[in-house]
């Protein structure tokens, strides 16, 4: 299995990568991908890239790190920053994201947005998308830039209509551990009418715990978790095999 989405690069896990790595391992979960959130951690994922060949990346401006004097002016020096980080290790763009709850002027979070989807476009390698109270935003921008290259809107919720424009446009559904809670199991209807060929796993380690393991760190070896409640979901499905494949398929990764 492949973990889509664990911050593996934060000082959280600094001191035990090996035994973080180890026990997801032992489990099953075998590959892993790191979202850029800010310039400051590119460059620990990169390192961490080299050192395991199952730790792919990929980088971006996430919204909720951009510097607090971010203005439009200070945009074109950034994306060049991204541009030239950019090396063919790096498997796509992200984590870009809109977010409604931040205190960021929405026009900054979607000039953002735009210049970043503009740059995965012309490097023709796909996105990691972080939403929140925003799916319209998104999907307006998406189909506004015509990208072409799809990849994986994190954390998915949403209803049906919304999961449905994300499949036509080329992505896949993040699913985590909001669906271990009892208060998922409206996005599993969704994710159940949408099929497993559209969706992918993930963490978001060292957030979003587990139902369960509420305060605890979160890691990658608890993607299982997800697993268990989605075979319930798709009964007599090949939960793991699809999943990992549609990562496989959006980001062009071979099999480790
Ligand atoms: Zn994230």
């Amino acid at each position: 299995m492949i973990d889509s989405h664990c911050h593996l690069d934060l000082a959280c896990f600094l001191d035990d990568i090996d035994a973080v790595i180890t026990r997801a391992q032992a489990v099953g979960v075998t590959q892993f991908i790191i979202p850029g959130i800010d310039p400051g951690h590119w460059q620990q994922s990169q390192a961490l890239a080299k050192r395991y060949a199952q730790i792919s990346y990929t980088l971006g401006y996430h919204p909720f790190f951009y510097p607090n004097t971010l203005t439009l002016a200070d945009m074109d020096p950034l994306i060049s920053t991204l541009k030239n980080a950019v090396t063919p290790e790096c498997i796509g763009i992200g984590e870009i994201g809109i977010d409604r709850t931040l205190q960021t002027p929405i026009e900054l979070q979607v000039a953002m947005f735009d210049a970043q989807v503009q740059l995965a476009q012309e490097l023709g390698v796909p996105l990691i998308i972080h939403h929140r109270k925003s799916h319209d935003l998104i999907i307006g921008r998406l189909k506004r830039a015509k990208f072409t290259h799809g990849g994986i809107i994190h954390a998915f919720s949403g209803n049906q209509a919304i999961a449905q424009e994300y499949v036509d446009l080329g992505f896949y559904l993040g699913v985590g551990g909001t669906i271990t809670y009892p208060r998922g199991a409206k996005t599993l209807q969704v994710l159940h009418s949408i099929g497993l060929a559209h969706c992918v796993l993930e963490t978001d380690s060292p957030d979003m715990p587990m139902y369960g393991r509420q305060g605890q760190r979160n890691e990658p070896q608890y993607l299982v978790d997800v697993v268990n409640v989605l075979k319930q979901t798709f009964s007599g499905q090949d939960v793991a095999g699809i999943t990992t494949r549609n990562v496989q398929r959006v980001f062009g990764l071979s099999v480790i």
